[in-house]
């Protein structure tokens, strides 16, 4: 069976401060978040209101960078 999954990733980043905040991916139509490695350079991405998703260290907004296509492999 051939695999036609689309599977794209972007970066997330914290428009302020500029730490990774992770990758969102997307999987056909589901959307999932990977959370950035407990690095000194990263930040726990959270969710406020009225402001959306935003950056856990500095509060600053997240942005999301342009979705990329990975490449699928078969599992
Ligand atoms: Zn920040």
């Amino acid at each position: 069976m051939e695999d036609t999954m689309l599977r794209e990733r972007a970066e997330v980043s914290c428009l302020l401060c500029g730490r990774n905040l992770g990758l969102l991916e997307r999987i056909d139509e589901s959307m999932r978040l990977i959370e950035a490695p407990e690095t000194p350079n990263a930040a726990q991405l959270v969710r406020r209101p009225r402001v959306g998703l935003a950056c856990g260290r500095c509060g600053g907004r997240a942005l999301i960078g342009p979705m990329e296509r990975v490449a699928a492999y078969a599992a």
